[in-house]
């Protein structure tokens, strides 16, 4: 029997997805140690602090991480960040195989004038303050103006503007942070607009996240229903032969000519507009974009522009990853030839194949890498680990530790019928979870 030692750099869905992988592929003559690491005190990366509060059924895929975690051949070493408390070259020297499982988390630019103004955010800071990632709890969003716009046509823009639009006792029984919850207590936002620059057939929405608008009893959800007609009639037979399509524009076609109950909050979706300023004195007050049309499936500006009132703007345009000394970035991501990074390293996830996919794609994908992996395992293994010499394990949060942070949360939680309150800060975190700061 072989024992390969594999560390996993991420503690989010593609790490786990790439450990149960690697389980799976265990046999009589080979099996696998694997050591995960974050550079948060807590795992679960995205499932944690980037989907919705108010989607815990997505969050339960944590039962599967919990059973890998809960294997004897897996360590978790939280608080330990690559390129800061220990080198990628420290770990190729220990390691069989480094897989590199580190997302993207940085939010793209949009790259116009008036982008720098207050009032104007990016995504990736707003989803994860509400989430209560300790990084993130100083972006404190200004909720007290009434118009907010959400800049882009995807998942992570449904997300900003659906939170942004419910009330907020919609959320009080959620694991959203307790400042977030406050915020949103305190809103006074009451018309969100989720606007995106190609037509209603090229939003990257997913069906079962529209369909789920007309189920909003304290919001009216608005689309333009001639945008949708026209969408529908340009796509023509394509309604018939792309299953994903039809359903998007069906739901949104049940959306735009649903009844609306008359509520105070508004959530619309604006198609065909591309944002070319942002204006205001001193904070964001008006967007103004160029009004597109559609002629042979292309997107193209015509000469009309209008403008949107705004006192919030949620850029929601996409990811990419952060630098990692040691990995070359390319286009946003790791460099890398089906997720092989060069000889005993590679990379899965976001970080592999860039911002795409629901959390489900990871599986798959960490599945293909793992194949990868598998053929070229050296045929003599590196022998046992102590990665004591490169990291000093006082500051490691140990999977005990994080235990008993996750206690700690859903005991917080329990108390007040919530499904866990998150600890937000570092050093409670680093002091619940048996680690010292430095
Ligand atoms: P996404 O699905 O790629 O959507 C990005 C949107 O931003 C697109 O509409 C894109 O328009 C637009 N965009 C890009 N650059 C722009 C610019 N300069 N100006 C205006 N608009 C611009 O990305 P995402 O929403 O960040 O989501 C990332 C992944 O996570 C997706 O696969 C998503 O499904 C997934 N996710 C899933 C869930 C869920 O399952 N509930 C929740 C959140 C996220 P173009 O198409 O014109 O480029």
């Amino acid at each position: 029997m072989k024992t390969y030692r594999v560390a996993i750099v991420g503690a989010g869905p593609a790490g786990y997805f790439t450990a149960q992988a690697l389980n799976n592929s265990c046999d009589n003559e080979r099996n696998f140690l694997i050591d995960m690491f974050d550079r948060l005190p807590t795992p679960w990366g995205l499932v944690r602090s980037g989907v919705a509060p108010d989607h815990p059924k997505i969050r339960t895929v944590t039962k599967v991480f919990e059973k890998i975690a809960a294997e004897p051949n897996y360590r978790y070493f939280g608080n330990v960040e690559l390129g800061r408390d220990v080198h990628i070259s420290d770990l190729e020297k220990l390691y069989d195989v480094v897989v590199l499982a580190t997302g993207t988390s940085l939010g793209k630019k949009l790259g116009i004038p008036g982008e720098n103004l207050p009032g104007v955010i990016s995504a990736a800071d707003f989803v994860p303050w509400y989430n209560g990632h300790p990084d993130y709890v100083d972006v404190n969003p200004s909720l007290t103006g009434k118009y907010a716009l959400v800049i882009g046509a995807g998942n992570v823009a449904m997300d900003c503007g659906r939170m942004l639009a419910l009330v907020s006792h919609e959320l009080s029984s959620t694991d959203i942070a307790d400042h977030a919850l406050e915020v949103f207590h305190n809103s006074s936002m009451r018309d969100v607009t989720i606007v995106g620059r190609r037509g209603p057939e090229h939003a990257a929405f997913t069906s079962p996240e529209l369909r789920e608008l007309p189920k909003l009893d304290q919001t009216d959800v608005f689309i333009d229903s001639q945008q949708i007609t026209e969408a529908i009639a340009r796509v023509g037979n394509r309604m018939e032969s792309e299953k994903d399509l039809r359903s998007n524009l069906e739901a949104m076609r049940e959306i735009a000519h649903a009844e609306h109950r008359g509520n105070e909050r508004r959530l619309s979706l604006a198609f065909l507009l591309t944002p070319l300023e942002i204006l205001g004195d001193g904070k964001v007050e008006q967007v103004r974009f160029s009004v597109n049309k559609v002629i042979d499936d292309k997107v193209i500006a015509t000469d009309e522009s209008i403008e949107l009132l705004c006192d919030l703007l949620i850029s929601a345009i996409g990811y990419e990853g952060l630098e990692i000394p040691g990995v070359s970035n390319e286009r946003g991501r790791i460099a890398n030839n089906d997720g092989k990074v060069r000889e005993g390293v590679y990379v899965v996830g976001w970080a592999k194949r860039g911002p795409s996919g629901v959390i489900g794609t990871n599986k798959s994908d960490s599945s293909e890498v793992v194949k990868k992996i598998i053929a070229e395992l050296p045929a003599t293994p590196k022998g046992a680990v102590d990665i004591s010499g490169s990291l000093s394990g006082e500051k490691v949060v140990t999977h005990d530790g994080w235990s008993a942070i996750n206690a700690a949360e859903l005991s917080a939680g329990e108390a007040v019928g919530r499904p866990r309150r998150k600890v937000v800060s570092w050093s409670e975190l680093l002091s619940l979870g048996g680690a010292k700061a430095t």
